[in-house]
């Protein structure tokens, strides 16, 4: 059996796997690893430790035939057969084969697997996490000695070590805790260095969406620190929510909104959706009422939140872009230099029916802003006259176009504007934002 000539092909295994461990020490999992794709329901020790069974078997019974080669190879393998070979090794030698070292692992995989996964579960058994998921960083030494074994005997039914950490320490974990692996969005990446064996938790950011009201003038959507290191607004709907780092243990708090309004401008009516990012929260099973709760009190009437539920990574981006797609609902205070005529506001709310708008980027912003020239729909201007000179708009337009400029015409930069239609000089004196309307609502104003 021992001439590989004269060995039966159906039993190219172990075969195989006696090569291998004649040349190289290995641990049950990782001489069971190289054969991992192999037998369903195994683990790779269990793969290995079947594999030096039959090992030890042939070679016994070789050895009972009085065959002397075989006699020889046990003993010089006997190491890397443990502890199956123990006992048999004993009877013939009458002492204990001596101890060595996998060469892939450096020891034996199961203890270190073991080691890691106590370690993560004893870390994980204090956080509150539902979800988790395994990476698992192998050094490049560690790659390299499995991939020589590898290479050198052709094994085209193995797996990488990386992979049966995250199988067995997920395993581990599963098993003990009765947390579940998610590959998408886990609470907790549990990261496993094979250098040393040890293991790093890694928090990934609470994302929670909502919605926001802004009942106050001079309060900024994020916080806003001038050039010279001062705030320049003392409160921002940023604030408010930041409060949901304390509550959920985490790091920081970070406010993602779909779109924003000036920081004189309120946000009324139907709130703003946001979705704030609680970097690597620990607590992460908090209720959002308690959590909306907290921020309400802490924004003292400035501003208002509603928590709705988890998001997801994707759902930031697709809230940045939602932008040009809502459409948006304005509740303007106009002021003229002159007085008008009610037909004059007649007038207005026949023009602006589904009037499209071309608008350059205000003087006001151009300095921080791309200089470009959008194009904007008005759907609709209801009016309601306060005054001589004072009226108030519900204005329900497109996404994007700046309303201040569209009641001024910002010098011809705006056209057409309230200014031009009116033919007397008109200012937009306050503003808040009633409506943040999804694209499906959009024409049903
Ligand atoms: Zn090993």
């Amino acid at each position: 059996m021992m001439n590989a000539a004269s060995v039966n092909k159906d039993w190219e295994i172990v075969e195989k796997a006696l090569r291998i461990l004649r040349e190289y020490p290995l641990c049950d999992s990782c001489l069971g690893r190289m054969f991992a794709l192999l037998g369903r329901g195994l683990t790779n020790a269990e793969r290995g430790r079947a594999l030096k069974t039959l090992i030890v078997m042939e070679l016994h019974r070789r050895i009972r035939g009085g065959d002397t080669g075989a006699r020889k190879l046990l003993e010089e393998i006997a190491p890397r057969l443990r502890p199956v070979v123990d006992t048999l090794y004993r009877e013939l030698h009458g002492a204990e084969p001596r101890q060595e070292p996998c060469y892939i692992c450096g020891s034996d995989f199961s203890t270190l697997v073991k080691r890691a996964a106590d370690a993560a579960t004893k870390e994980l058994a204090t956080s509150d996490a539902r979800t988790f998921l395994v990476a698992a960083h192998v050094p490049a030494e560690l790659q390299s000695r499995e991939d020589e074994v590898k290479t050198l005997h052709r094994l085209q039914y193995s797996e990488g070590i990386g992979s049966e950490v995250k199988r067995e320490v997920s395993k581990h974990i599963q098993r003990s805790l009765g947390l579940k692996p998610d590959f998408e969005n886990p609470d907790v990446l549990v990261n496993v260095m094979l250098s040393q064996w040890t293991v790093r938790l890694q928090y990934l950011p609470l994302l929670l969406r909502g919605r926001y009201w802004k009942l106050a003038r001079r309060v900024s959507q994020s916080i806003w620190v001038t050039g010279s290191r001062e705030r320049r607004y003392p409160f921002s709907i940023e604030d408010g929510i930041s409060i949901l780092a304390d509550i959920y243990d985490g790091q920081d708090a970070i406010l993602h909104g779909a779109g924003r309004e000036d920081a004189d401008v309120r946000m009324l009516g139907t709130g703003r959706p946001f979705i704030v990012e609680v970097k690597e929260a620990r607590r992460r099973s908090i209720g959002l009422v308690a959590a909306e709760l907290a921020a309400n009190k802490r924004s003292d009437g400035l501003a208002r939140y509603m928590l709705e539920g988890r998001a997801r990574r994707a759902d930031v981006a697709s809230l940045k872009g939602i932008e040009g797609r809502h459409s948006k609902v304005y509740k303007a205070l106009v002021v003229t230099a002159l007085p008008f005529k009610d037909d004059d506001l007649a007038r207005l709310e026949t023009f602006f029916r589904n009037r499209g708008i071309r608008q350059r980027t205000p003087r006001r912003v151009r300095h921080r802003r791309p200089d470009v020239v959008r194009e904007r729909i008005v759907f609709s201007v209801a009016t309601r006259r306060l005054g001589g000179r004072v009226f108030e708009a519900l204005i329900h337009t497109e996404g994007g176009l700046y309303i201040k400029e569209l009641v001024s015409g910002d010098n011809g930069d705006t056209e057409p504007s309230f200014s031009a239609v009116l033919g007397v000089n008109a200012y937009c004196a306050e503003l808040d934002v009633v409506g943040v309307l999804g694209e499906d609502t959009a024409e049903s104003l």
